[in-house]
């Protein structure tokens, strides 16, 4: 069993570390692993819950990002393509291969050579897709198919029109909130220190201009901690041009924001990811995730306070209205929506494109060119490329501190609790394993958990409540005592949308709701008007926007 993940605003120690993190996104906690898993000390603050804004708002697409061979970024898809594999590698329960079913409607020869032609570059950009550690990861090359073939295996897509249809893979996220976790988990192994609900409110800086820590505030108890550090890493995501703020700095190229939102409903599609690529630009999916249809994406430009974000009704009405459009699926409704959720990407290129174009690239600024010795901001980029960033990162950090590091072991190393080198005897272990769960339960289980599952599942023996499954998955609310005993998990929220997936299914309904904050009230000391107010901050998280309560 794993040591259960310290906050460290109650466990500070007053010690100077290497590295202070800021922001526990996904590039965050990538960048707090590489760190300390080769020799640094870390200390890793995070304003929310760890993974919960953008990095909770993906496609839950682990991809080369095909698109982006139009805007002719190889280096890039390479790149993604390559993380793409590695993150199968060492978190073989969280991310699987998808094959995504793209159907070309009334297309010439020469398009239908040309897309051939672009899948055949994405196969040959993958070129170590087959040496994957477990050969269930072993990505295939695509394949073109005719309309009749591509409607025998997903009869939902429209024909009218049907060309032809192409086949090709990437990988899905079963859970990117654990997967960011996992990352946290890691370097926690590795001796970082981390603590949620902890903003930075300023940086501490010297007269001659180094930035030497942060001022944090934490806020659950309201306290103020001063964290020192030889370096300070801003990886704020789409507040990351605030943090420079604090310094009195300006990004070093204007933050754009772009919103993008998903809608959950009932399953659509069969086993491929459908998506649909517009003429006039612009693409959209329905996927298969966990029994359900997860369909995206927007993306529009957001100019308002990151802070204040939260999806609208207009933007899922007009999501429905294209999908309606390019798929035959049916009128979808606001009344088909089970969840919806949505984020900002953080983008960093010149204002001349639209934002589907902008480029997905990241960008490291060392401040000390600009006379802020001490302060580095990794922005932008794509949730794949997350571990390959936090390597380069490393290399930089290195060379700023003058210090030796170890070599890289990000790549070959499971992340911690994902060590299932050969899954599938892993996953038809599950019911052995954990002797007793039912069948859903003892799969999701080792799924979301990977070695600890049975940890987990430990938790429900002297009490059949926390045993018995809550949803089609299997969840149960042993997994909510595990999330506020040893996941640092502080609100109803977290445990509903990022320990477990009891609420990213739409509203698991009264009775669950209410047990669940029961479970929480019990194992985090919240009196009733406590645990009322998160009860109401769930349901307002949970909340489609527009669709009425039924
Ligand atoms: C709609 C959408 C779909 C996407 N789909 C995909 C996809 O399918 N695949 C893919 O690879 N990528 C995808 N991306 C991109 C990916 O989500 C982002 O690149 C990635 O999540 C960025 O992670 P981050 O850690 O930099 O930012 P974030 O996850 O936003 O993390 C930054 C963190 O900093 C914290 N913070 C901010 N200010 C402070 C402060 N003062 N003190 C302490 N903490 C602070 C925030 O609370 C936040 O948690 C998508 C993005 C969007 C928006």
């Amino acid at each position: 069993m794993s040591a259960p993940m310290q906050r460290y605003m109650e466990n500070a120690e007053g010690r100077d570390f290497n590295l202070v993190i800021v922001g526990g996104g996904i590039t965050g906690c990538a960048v707090a692993y590489e760190a300390a898993s080769r020799g640094l000390t870390v200390c890793l603050l995070e304003k929310g819950d760890f993974g919960g804004a953008t990095s909770a708002a993906t496609s839950k697409e682990i991809h080369g990002g095909l698109r982006y061979l139009k805007n002719r970024e190889f280096k890039l898809v390479r790149e993604s393509l390559r993380e793409r594999r590695i993150l199968a590698n060492i978190a073989p329960n969280l991310v699987h291969p998808l094959a995504h079913l793209m159907p070309l409607y009334g297309i010439s020869s020469w398009e239908r050579a040309a897309m051939h032609g672009a899948l055949t570059l994405y196969d040959l950009l993958s070129y170590d897709r087959a040496k994957a550690w477990d050969p269930v990861k072993r990505i295939p090359a695509h394949r073109m198919l005719s309309a009749s073939e591509a409607l025998s295996l997903e009869p939902g897509i429209r024909p009218q029109g049907l060309s032809c249809a192409a086949v090709y893979y990437d990988c899905q996220s079963l859970m990117p909130e654990r997967l960011t976790l996992a990352f946290l988990q890691s370097a926690l192994k590795h001796g970082a220190r981390a603590a949620n609900y902890a903003k930075v409110e300023g940086l501490l800086g010297q007269k001659n201009g180094r930035v030497v820590g942060v001022q944090a505030r934490d806020l659950l108890s309201g306290r103020e901690l001063e964290v020192r550090g030889g370096l300070v890493i801003n990886c704020a995501g789409p507040w990351a041009d605030l943090v420079l703020q604090k310094a009195g700095l300006e990004a070093a190229h204007e933050l754009r924001r772009s919103e993008g939102i998903h809608v959950v409903t009932r399953p659509l599609v069969r086993s491929h990811g459908v998506t649909r690529v517009y003429r006039e630009g612009g693409h959209f999916f329905v996927l298969p995730w966990r029994g359900h249809s997860l369909i995206g994406t927007t993306d529009q430009d957001y100019a308002g306070d990151p802070d204040h974000y939260q999806v609208r009704a207009e933007s899922i009405l007009a999501l429905l209205e294209k999908v309606n459009e390019g798929f035959g699926f049916g009128d979808l409704e606001l009344d088909d929506v089970l969840y919806a959720y949505g984020g900002l990407r953080p983008l960093v290129e010149d204002q001349t494109k639209g934002t589907y174009q902008t480029s997905r690239r990241y960008e490291v600024t060392d401040h000390g060119a600009s006379g802020l010795e001490g302060l580095i901001t990794v922005e932008g980029g794509k949730y794949t490329t997350s571990r390959g960033l936090a390597e380069q990162v490393a290399g930089l950090i290195a060379g700023k501190l003058g210090k030796e590091i170890s070599p890289c072991i990000s790549s070959r190393e499971f992340l911690a609790g994902c060590r299932a080198p050969d899954l599938s005897a892993f996953l038809s272990s599950a019911p052995e394993r954990l002797a007793g769960a039912d069948p859903a339960t003892a799969l999701t289980l080792s799924h979301l958990y990977g070695q600890e599952a049975e940890s987990v599942w430990e938790l429900s023996q002297d009490d059949p409540q926390l045993a018995r499954p809550l949803n089609p998955d299997g969840e149960i609310l042993a997994q909510v005592v595990y999330a506020a005993r040893r996941e640092m998990a502080r609100t109803l929220c977290d445990i509903l949308l990022r320990r477990t997936g009891l609420g990213s299914l739409g509203h698991p309904g009264q009775e669950v709701l209410s047990a669940v904050a029961r479970v929480a009230a019990r194992e985090l000391g919240w009196d009733q008007d406590r645990q009322e107010e998160e009860i109401r901050q769930a349901e307002a998280a949970l909340k489609v926007p527009g669709k009425e309560v039924a």
